[in-house]
């Protein structure tokens, strides 16, 4: 697999940007909470920092990234609770080549309304 790419922006800044559409599903001031347009599941929603600062992905957090890795997975409970997740879900967050990432950068996948199934592959 091909190594990830530096630094860059990406479509992601984009959508925090309001250039192009989204199903936003939350917002705070550091974190945006939006549809993915690829679902795979019957929720399946992505939540981002709003400033990068360095995250092209999880294998790149410094200590200073600490506080907003922690209210990213805040936000993932809270979204979960207002889609109605009460039977569970899943939190996933794919690095790096091996880790299939595909937007560099760093966010947490919401995944639920099915049975997720483990391992999962
Ligand atoms: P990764 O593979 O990097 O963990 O996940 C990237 C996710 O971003 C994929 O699930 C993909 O469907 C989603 N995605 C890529 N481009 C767009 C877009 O333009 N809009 C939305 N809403 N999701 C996107």
């Amino acid at each position: 697999a091909a190594p990830p790419p530096a630094d860059s922006p990406t479509i992601f800044d984009k959508i925090i940007n309001k250039e192009i559409p989204a199903k936003v599903v939350y917002e705070d001031d550091k974190v945006f909470a939006f549809r993915d347009i690829a679902p795979q599941a019957p929720t399946h929603i992505l939540l981002i920092p709003k400033i990068k600062d360095g995250l092209t992905g999880l294998s790149q957090a410094e200590e200073r990234h600490c506080e907003i890795l922690g209210q990213l997975l805040y936000a993932a409970k809270l979204v979960a609770k207002q889609e109605g997740l009460g039977d569970g879900f899943r939190v996933v967050i794919n690095d790096g080549p091996d880790g299939s990432q595909s937007v560099y950068h760093l966010h947490l996948h919401l995944l639920g309304g099915r049975q997720m199934n483990w391992p999962p592959g």
